[in-house]
């Protein structure tokens, strides 16, 4: 790596220089692949990390070893190594925030990056082998144009592979809802977007890298079931993250300050704001999104919490059909059951308020009968969620049950006859 530096640069920052190239390099294909981004700015940022890095492992390590001995001491010495760590940490959100400091990259694009360059040098390879006559500039430009032809075809290859499918993700948020759906066109729309608040952001964390991973620039629409903040939390980082078409929502306006300034954010950028009411339709390609919920005379009720007043709908695709029913109560779905009827017949539930037992009621699980349930859940939440009794009815109706906590990511690809096929991240 140091011999690509020119040698008129002296000996010391070159090799600084080299150590951070080759640790951006080595760890680009991995955050590309997992995050959806490259980091550029990371081979100025390694420069000021790395020396820092460099005295601060030694410094912890001395202040583990000294505190066996006085603890006063250890504390002492591992007060200035926290300085430290607080340096390097300061050096990655500065670096972070430089705007073009990171590159987006679809997970297709990759891909077709690694198989270009597997060629190339397979092309390379044959020609050195079989065509020793040939000019080494001749054989280059074979390996060159058979690399560029991968590059050409990749995307129109990666889009008939994608298409023809409905996918539904069910991403691992920890304690909370973000699914996103993805029409058999490439469009589109995020349910909820993952907890948020002051020590964790889902939406950053998880849903936009998720997002990212998998080429998406643009969402038709965030539905923000309702104002909890294990929903609505990470809305803030998907809408500076997103080219978003509309928020959809109860539009109750409850008081907590980080829904308020999602709205003004919101307000700022002149987003379209649709509230979501029972019987409303929104088409998207070939998929209709049915809104059974909230009614509006729930908004009107004072009592009404806000798991009352959840956005619930039904996705309809060819034969198929799945219900989301973000928190909403069992007596909220006992009214759906006696208003929809056999209508609410689903191949898949969303599994309403992750597992808790005030839902999946016996009625709903009668009317629905799914074949699969998504609960998303954080592992070891203090909720207690799912509860056993709702695993327990889901069992007794023969439904194959999925979870966030124990499967991670669940992603659903959906065929217009109904065949879905299950992958999971663990
Ligand atoms: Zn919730």
């Amino acid at each position: 790596m140091i011999a690509a530096i020119p040698e008129r640069i002296p000996r010391a920052p070159r090799e600084s220089v080299a150590v951070s190239l080759a640790a951006t390099l080595a760890t680009a294909p991995c955050t590309a692949l997992h995050f959806g981004q490259i980091a550029p700015v990371g081979i100025v940022a390694n420069l000021a990390a790395i020396p820092i890095t460099g005295i601060a492992v030694p410094a912890i390590a001395l202040a583990l070893a000294v505190s066996t001995v006085s603890l006063p001491l250890g504390r002492f010495l591992a007060g200035g190594a926290d300085l430290l760590l607080g340096a390097i940490d300061h050096t990655a959100r500065a670096a972070a925030a430089l705007p073009g400091g990171h590159l987006n990259v679809p997970r297709d694009a990759v891909l077709g990056w690694a198989l270009a360059l597997l060629l190339a040098a397979a092309v390379g390879r044959w020609g050195e082998a079989r065509h020793r006559q040939l000019r080494p500039l001749v054989r280059r430009a074979s390996a060159a144009t058979a690399a560029f032809a991968l590059l050409t075809l990749w995307p129109l290859a990666a889009a008939r592979w994608s298409q023809g499918a409905l996918e539904i993700h069910a991403i691992d948020v920890g304690q909370g809802d973000a699914l996103a759906i993805r029409s058999p066109g490439g469009r589109w729309i995020l349910v909820d977007a993952g907890p948020g608040g002051q020590d964790y952001d889902a939406g950053r964390a998880r849903v936009v890298p998720f997002l990212l991973s998998r080429g998406v620039r643009r969402l038709d629409a965030l539905i923000l079931t309702h104002p909890d903040a294990d929903h609505f939390g990470g809305a803030a980082s998907v809408l500076e993250a997103f080219d978003v078409g509309a928020i959809v929502d109860p539009g109750m306006a409850a008081g907590k300050p980080f829904f308020r300034d999602l709205v003004r954010g919101a307000r700022h950028r002149e987003l379209r704001w649709i509230a979501a009411r029972a019987g409303k339709e929104i088409q998207l390609d070939d998929l209709a999104l049915v809104v059974l919920a909230p009614e509006e005379r729930r908004l009107l009720d004072e009592r009404a919490g806000t798991n009352e007043v959840s956005v619930a709908f039904r996705l309809e695709y060819g034969r198929f059909r799945a219900l989301f029913l973000g928190d909403a109560p069992a007596a909220v779905e006992e009214e759906l059951v006696e208003k929809e009827g056999a209508a609410l017949r689903a191949d898949v539930l969303k599994v309403a308020h992750h597992g808790s037992k005030t839902s999946t009621s016996e009625a709903l699980l009668a009317a629905a009968e799914p074949r699969v349930a998504i609960i998303s859940v954080g592992r070891r939440n203090r909720f207690g969620h799912p509860a056993p009794a709702v695993l327990e009815r889901l069992n007794r109706h023969d439904v194959q049950i999925l979870r966030t906590d124990r499967e991670g990511t669940i992603s659903l690809s959906v065929r217009p006859d109904g065949g879905i096929v299950v992958k999971t991240q663990r």
